[in-house]
Parts: structure tokens; sequence; C-alpha cells
């Protein structure tokens, strides 16, 4: 049986050209990037030089870069650090309802363990923010203002640098500044990031998410932003992240973004096109299908569907049963029950936001791996709805 592997936003298989460059920094070059001594060295170049070659991506500079175990390590430490540095002037943080759980529970625990104040802006039924919304929740005591680039459900694509400007253009007016955050796992090595023209402070991304190895991100941390460090120890990181540095990850996640990098225009033509195809021929085969979100601004690889009649859940199951694998939402929600709070935050009903299935394509998919759900999820839709007694009923 044909595998088709189409959760490219859960996580994306390691490059093999990325395998090949990491694999002499497990064994052969594997001392301390700390150490003094020349093997040390040898692997704190490595370390330096993918540092220099994600700043140049991001349009920043070496010393903005701070290498973490990943998005999740990220975030956090944009969010509670900046909050823990910055509570002496403030006590206000912003984000939106559609944030991923690594920002969501971040500012939730600096309300509950810190007694944090916090507004999480709602989106619009397309599943964009409004810039207006953002600003319009800002405090005098705001400390942050985190927004996501992509939403990695939906994959719908945020305002992020009409807010960058707008939260600049605030900060003339304030005493003290409020930072902008943006969690860009889903973007970094997929769209072209530069911080300025974002207007963004920090910025969370991932490796694995880009063809990249699993466990290692980096956060970029502007010049003079205040954060607190959430690892304490050896002050590695210009005591930003202690920890001993992971050489191969950090490689591994160099070599990743140059590949994402120079194929980058090219890659996005050809996953849009796949995707594309796969979104008409669906709504050609199977009545009563509904994308979620805008498709105007969303990532190429992304196609968000609403299968009314039938549980997400079950077609899941259904499609992995044939060798398909989707997702109902995002990687940590799924394997329960619960409607996806991101569609749920875009006024969509919870039957309807239960119906949901999340296909993510990427660079090893193929015209056959489209062809190959659409021959099986046409007649799976069918044969779950017949069972549905909702769907019959409502005579749709
Ligand atoms: N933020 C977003 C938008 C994500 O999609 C993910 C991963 O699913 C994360 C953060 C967490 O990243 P990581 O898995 O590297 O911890």
């Amino acid at each position: 049986m044909r595998k088709v592997y189409a959760d490219y936003a859960a996580t994306s298989p390691c490059d093999p050209g990325v395998v090949r460059r990491m694999e002499p920094f497990f064994a052969a070059v594997f001392a301390n990037a700390h150490s003094a001594h020349a093997q040390g060295q040898e692997a704190r170049t490595a370390v330096e030089d993918a540092r220099e070659y994600v700043a140049d991506m991001l349009g920043a500079v070496p010393g903005e870069v701070v290498f973490t175990s990943g998005g999740t390590e990220a975030d956090n430490t944009a969010v509670i650090g900046t909050y823990l540095a910055n509570r002496g002037w403030g006590n206000h943080l912003v984000t939106t309802t559609i944030e991923h759980h690594a920002v969501l529970e971040a500012v939730r625990y600096c309300a509950s363990r810190f007694g944090a104040r916090v507004s999480e802006v709602a989106c619009s039924p397309d599943g964009r923010v409004d810039p207006d919304r953002i600003v319009a929740a800002i405090a005098p005591d705001t400390v942050l203002v985190s927004v996501m680039h992509a939403n990695n459900e939906t994959g719908v694509i945020q305002p992020i640098a009409e807010i960058g400007e707008r939260v600049r253009a605030l900060n003339r007016t304030r005493s003290h500044r409020v930072y902008f955050h943006t969690d860009a796992v889903q973007t970094f090595g997929h769209l072209p990031i530069a911080v300025d023209a974002l207007g963004v402070d920090l910025l969370s991304a991932s490796a694995h998410k880009f063809c990249g190895p699993k466990g290692v991100g980096f956060l970029y941390v502007r010049t003079g932003t205040r954060m607190d460090a959430l690892l304490h120890g050896g002050g590695h990181e210009d005591g930003r992240r202690s920890s001993t540095l992971n050489t191969p990850g950090i490689v591994g996640l160099h070599a990743a973004a140059r590949i994402a990098r120079e194929n980058m225009a090219s890659e996005a033509d050809r996953v849009r096109a796949l995707r594309d195809m796969l979104w008409d021929r669906v709504r050609a085969s199977v009545p009563d299908v509904v994308v979620n979100g805008t498709m105007e601004h969303r990532l190429d690889g992304n196609l968000n569907v609403a299968f009314p009649g039938v549980e997400g859940e079950s077609l899941l199951v259904a499609l992995d049963a044939a060798g398909i694998a989707v997702s109902t939402g995002s990687a940590c929600s799924s394997g329960s029950q619960e409607a996806s709070h991101v569609l749920l935050a875009m006024g969509i009903d919870p039957v309807t936001a239960r119906s949901s299935l999340r296909f993510t394509l990427g660079r090893f998919s193929g015209e056959e791996d489209v062809q190959r759900i659409l021959e099986v999820l046409p007649p799976v839709v069918t044969r779950l709805r017949d069972m549905s007694p909702v769907y019959r009923k409502a005579g749709t």
C-alpha cells in the first residue's frame, strides 16, 4: 500500500542532505562547543556559522540569534522571559485566541502564576487578526504583544508587518516600549522573513518544520530587548539560555535553512499547485465541503476543510487505514475529540469544527500523493455520511 504523508505542519521529514551534514557532529566532531581546546572550537565554528547564516536570513546580527530546543522553548522564553524582565513597570500581555498552545499556555501561566493581565484578541471569521484590534488592546502597562506569523491549523498568514508598524508608531509615544513577538514556527524556511520589515523584536522558529531535525530551533531577540532567561546554568548563549549546545541539531538547522532558502520560491509554487489541485478536485468530487479560513493569505501547503456530516476523527482513522496521514488540527490536540480552539475562535460551530481535516503538503509531496488522497477520500466521506443520521436528516 502506498503511504502518503500529508501532515507537514505537524512535522516534516529530515532532508537527506541535512542528515549527511549532521552525521559527523555526532561522533567525529563531538566536543563541547564551549570547550577551549581545538576540538571544541571546531564544533563552536559550526555553531557560529549556523548563527551567522540564520541571522543573515532574518536581516539580523548573529548575537540576536539564541538557539533553543525548538519552537515551544522559543515561545515560552519570548513570553515568560520578557514578562518577567519587565514586570517592574508593566503587567499586561496581548495575544490572540488562535495562537499555538506554546504561546497561549505561556501567557496563561504568567497570569495564573504571577498575576499578569492578559488580553486574548479574537480573529475574524476568515482566520485573520485585525491590526486595529491588536492596537486597541494595548494599554500603558503592556509589556508584550505576541501574534503568530501563520496559523498551524489553517495556514492563515497574519498581517505581522502591519501590526509591527503600528506597534513601532505607538512606541514612539511611550516611555516604556511594547515588545512585539511573532511565532514564525510555520513560516521560517517557507516564506521570506526580514525582522525589520516585520517590525518584530522577537521571533520563534523550529527546524523540524522545514525539513530539519526535531528538538532544535531558535529565538531571534532584537538587541536591547529586556528578557530573562528561563534556563540558568553555565551562561551559554550570552546568558540567555544555559545548556550545552546541541551541535548536531544546530548544524542540521543550518543545512535545512540553506536548502529551504535556496529553493523557497520554486518550492512555494510547486507545493501551492499541488494544494490547489487537491482543493479543486475535493470540491468537485465531495459535495458541501467548506474551506476553513481565507485562501488568499494562506501557507502554500495548507488545506483545512470541513466535511459536514462526518467526524474529522473518523475520517482521519479511515484515511490512516488507507496509509494516508493527515491531521484534525494541531498535533498536540489530535487524539482528543475536542473541537479545535482555532476553528472555534473563527466562529465556526463546534460540530463543523469537529468535521474538519487538515492536509499539509511539503517538500517530498508529489502529484501521486494528491491522486491517492483523491482516490480514497471521496468514497470514505460518502460512506461515513451514509452512516450519519444527522447528515441524512439535514437532507444535504
Ligand atoms: N508554534 C507553532 C505555530 C507550531 O506549529 C509548533 C509546532 O507544532 C510550535 C510552536 C512548537 O514547536 P516545537 O514542536 O518545535 O516545540
